[in-house]
């Protein structure tokens, strides 16, 4: 089968596509033929060698749709070509944690492109346990662009720091995967969606997708933009993937009781707290890691009756990879990226 590999980490010259031998099903698990694979910025720090992967030449890609092509023998209630997603957060099923119906929080965790080969191939081999039937309305660039970065986003905003109608939420980056599923879930939730966006084409798109207030922030300085907007009190949720380039704003921008929710740390790991701000005004700082396999079936529920529209800038051949991971890492892309085998 055709993959995009790559044999040492380095930068996108370290990218080929070549042919790998076609993965088998282990008992328990499917072979999806792959018709969609969106891009991660996990694609990125697996290839620079940011992130532990195996194995050797590796195949990245986290954000799978398709067909079941083949099927484990101990494998019941799934069927070949039966159109599926894959859940891309892996789970050992008997963990403390997995005992528990926490599976984000497994201690075993792994994720589809690390430990194992991921969706830029034509063919992948994931845990029958880990893919969701897609619904007849929705296509699979849809169900890829919406597999990682929105249930994400999903689990941030239902589960770690719900929003009730009328609280104010900031999200950076609205172009980003994350950003753009966070406006539309905030605002699905009733809440006054402040954004932000790193350019002034950016800004339109913001709007369109469901931010009441957006903010350039290369021009504009978004703590004050924040308290401007929200006449000093401040935003009840900031949804945080940033990381430290905007850490200490962001809890600045945090009203009484408000809370921050974070999920990534693109810009660096370090992040310093007030901590006198912290207890007087009873912060919250919460983390939230990927989402379930439940997630994703609401996900693409809300995403089959139209309630929430995948943001999709592009989709490419597995030729491409390394464009695409160009494209995300100069920010210029409003929306996901997708890689079709
Ligand atoms: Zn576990």
């Amino acid at each position: 089968m055709k993959a995009t590999v790559f044999h040492k980490h380095g930068d996108i010259s370290v990218l080929r596509v070549e042919d790998m031998p076609e993965p088998a099903p282990g008992l328990n698990d499917v072979i999806v033929k792959v018709q969609a694979c969106g891009v991660n910025r996990l694609d990125i720090y697996s290839r620079a060698g940011r992130t532990k992967v195996a194995p050797m030449p590796h195949i990245a890609g986290s954000e799978v749709a398709g067909e079941i092509a083949a099927i484990g023998d101990a494998v019941s209630g799934l069927t070949v070509g039966q159109k599926v997603a894959v859940a891309p957060y892996l789970f050992c099923g008997q963990c403390e944690f997995c005992r528990s119906g926490e599976e984000v929080l497994c201690l075993k965790s792994d994720i589809v492109g690390l430990g194992n080969q991921g969706g830029f191939a034509e063919l992948v081999r994931v845990p029958a346990a880990s893919v969701v039937p897609l619904p007849k309305e929705v296509d699979f660039v849809s169900a890829a662009g919406v597999a990682l970065a929105t249930i994400t986003a999903w689990h941030m905003l239902t589960r770690q720091a719900p929003l009730r109608p009328g609280q104010d939420v900031l999200v950076h980056a609205a172009g980003s995967g994350v950003g753009s599923a966070a406006v539309q879930i905030a605002k699905l939730s009733g809440a006054r969606v402040i954004a932000t966006v790193g350019s002034a084409a950016k800004m339109e798109h913001a709007r369109k997708i469901g931010a009441d207030e957006v903010i350039n922030y290369r021009e504009q300085d978004f703590l004050q933009e924040v308290r401007r907007i929200t006449n000093k009190r401040g935003v009840d949720v900031v949804v945080e993937h940033i990381g430290e380039e905007t850490w200490e704003k962001s809890v600045a921008c945090l009203t009484r009781r408000g809370r921050l929710v974070t999920c990534g740390a693109t810009t660096g790991n370090d992040g310093k707290v007030n901590i006198w701000a912290l207890f007087a005004k009873e912060i919250a700082l919460i983390g939230s890691y990927g989402g379930t396999r439940q997630d994703l079936a609401d996900v693409l529920k809300l995403v089959a009756t139209r309630h929430l529209q995948p943001v999709i800038y592009g989709t490419y051949p597995l030729e491409q990879v390394g464009k695409t991971q160009q494209l995300m890492e100069s920010r210029e892309q409003f929306g996901k990226l997708v890689v079709a085998p």
